[in-house]
């Protein structure tokens, strides 16, 4: 399987300007951005989507939340809230099959999603 640009990104083959790094996770913002800030989280070890992910590996779902949560205090979205997306698969939208968390701030978000 070729790599997908999140791979490469955490490969450092792919540019992205990183806002946070540990050592399971990574932060960028997202090229087409939906809001005034859209930041990806995205594990360094690949796993294809929120479903694929085995249950010896599960403690990547907390990795991905507690580093959105930092990144959330860093931007300042506290106050006014933001919102933590996954979509997985076809009818969730999913474009890139590398797991990723989208963080989304600085305007209202609408609610149910399209
Ligand atoms: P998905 O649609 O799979 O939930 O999210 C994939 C996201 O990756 C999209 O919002 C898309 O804009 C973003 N994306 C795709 N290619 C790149 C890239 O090369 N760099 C960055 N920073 N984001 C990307």
């Amino acid at each position: 399987m070729p790599k997908t640009i999140f791979e490469r990104i955490v490969d450092r083959e792919a540019q992205a300007d990183i806002l946070y790094e540990d050592e399971h996770v990574l932060a960028f913002p997202d090229i087409a951005p939906q809001a005034p800030v859209h930041i990806l989280l995205i594990p360094k070890r690949h796993h294809a989507r929120h479903a694929a992910v085995p249950p010896e590996h599960h403690s990547v779902f907390s990795h991905l939340f507690a580093a959105a949560q930092k990144v959330a205090r860093q931007l300042r979205l506290e106050k006014n809230g933001y919102r933590l997306v996954m979509n997985n698969g076809p009818d969730g939208g999913e474009t890139v099959p590398h797991l990723h968390l989208h963080l989304l701030g600085g305007r209202p978000l609408s609610w149910p999603p399209g």
